[in-house]
């Protein structure tokens, strides 16, 4: 029986980890964390008793707390109330599944405590990627991609075993659906609302992951992921525009072969694989059918009109705290960008002026870390005001 703990329980991610585990005669939730959704979250503790729950805001906690005086469920609160719930020794699975830089510390906790970390809070990665993975390596946890790509090139890769993988692959290639606006001209950018942005063609996502779809940031910080989890410069990973997003992602090996995980545009298939690898458990919805599929195409990302992608390269370069601080602007650009207070452009536009007057830190701890992120949240915020 495998404990889970889900921080982000009442997102697009969170729901559908509550599906697996709904189709599973063998998962048990011990704990839920959310941010606000208190009705929702009030519904999962009823549905699955956990054994705690937490709520990022103080006031709600206490509301929820009330509400679910009758459940065996403790009611925890705020960043702490996470972090406690990642790390305490009820589960062995945490699935990572807040937005945003708020996911870090929780699942460095989970890191730290030996767990298996089921990450699909990719900018956990991207800001502190090489805390979270020193504090595996010291525990003897392990972790497991949830974002679809990075589960395909997961898959991939195990057809190599490990001690020939750095000998034998010769790089990783991210598909990309290219989002609502791929082919389009900067012109055509300069007016797009965030209603326009929030209509995914193949994926139904929260928010903010929605627009940095949009933008192609999504993939950047992807980039920034993957060469993270796989411990390879981002030189070494490339990106294709794939608009039907059937295939997840590839590996090319240095014999020209191309290795490629193909399914149809559903997390669930990702979400459990990280629940149960190495096994594999059948499900029974949303077959792969080539033949209705058709045709599958490949473009290449037009770096210059989406400007993000490129930032997130230049970043990998730069490294240490540039990528945490291109992922603090952005979490603020896209906020922003929703409250209509800055147009589609502007979110690049922001985050190469916050990149280009940042000064690295190099080989940063996680006082670092949050310091970087403070300070680009506040640049983000500050430029946004003189444009
Ligand atoms: P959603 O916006 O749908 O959900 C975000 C979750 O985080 C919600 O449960 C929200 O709570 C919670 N949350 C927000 N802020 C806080 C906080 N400060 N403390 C605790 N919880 C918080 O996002 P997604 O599920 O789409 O994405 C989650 C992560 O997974 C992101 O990092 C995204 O990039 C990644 N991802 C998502 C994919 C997808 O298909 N959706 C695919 C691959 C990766 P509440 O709603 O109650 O406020």
């Amino acid at each position: 029986m495998m404990n889970l703990t889900i921080l982000g329980s009442t997102g697009s991610i969170g729901t559908q980890t509550l599906e697996v585990v709904e189709a599973s005669d063998n998962i048990k939730v011990r704990a839920l964390g959310a941010g606000r959704n208190i009705k929702l979250l009030e519904e999962q503790i009823r549905a699955f008793h956990p054994r705690y729950a937490c709520v990022a805001d103080e006031k709600l906690a206490a509301e929820l707390k009330v509400k679910v005086a009758d459940t065996e469920t403790e009611i925890l609160s705020g960043p702490e109330g996470m972090e406690f719930l990642a790390g305490e020794p009820g589960s062995d699975t945490v699935i990572a599944a807040i937005v945003g830089f708020a996911g870090l510390v929780p699942s460095l906790a989970a890191a730290k405590a030996g767990k298996r970390l089921a990450l699909a809070n990719k900018e956990t990665l991207v800001s502190g990627g090489d805390l979270v993975r020193q504090a595996l390596s010291e525990s003897g946890g392990e972790m497991i991609p949830v974002d679809s790509e990075h589960s395909a090139v997961f898959q991939c890769l195990e057809a190599i075993p490990v001690p020939r993988r750095e000998a034998e692959v010769k790089q990783i290639i991210l598909t990309a659906s290219g989002g609502p606006f791929a082919g389009r001209t900067r012109k055509e950018l300069s007016d797009i609302t965030p209603e326009a942005a929030l209509k995914h063609p193949n994926w139904d996502m929260g928010a903010k992951i929605t627009i940095d779809s949009a933008t192609l940031m999504n993939k950047g910080l992807e980039v920034l992921e993957a060469a993270q989890l796989f411990c390879v410069s981002a030189d070494k990973i490339g990106v294709v525009v794939h608009r039907q997003s059937i295939i997840h992602s590839m590996i090319e090996l240095v014999d020209g072969a191309v290795l490629a995980q193909l399914g149809v545009p559903d997390m669930k298939l990702p979400i459990q694989y990280a629940l149960t690898y190495p096994e594999r458990l059948p499900m029974q919805d949303n077959r792969l059918n080539l033949a209705q599929v058709g045709t599958l195409t490949f473009e290449e990302p037009d770096t210059k009109t989406f400007r993000c992608l490129a930032l997130a390269y230049e970043a990998a370069k730069a490294g240490h705290t540039m990528p945490c601080v291109l992922n603090g602007a952005n979490e603020v650009a896209v906020s922003l960008f929703l409250q209509k207070k800055i147009g589609f452009l502007d979110i690049a536009e922001i985050l190469e002026r916050v990149m280009q007057s940042h000064k690295v830190v190099e080989r940063p701890e996680l006082f670092d870390i949050i310091e970087a992120d403070r300070w680009a949240r506040e640049e983000a915020l500050r430029l946004s005001q003189l444009s």
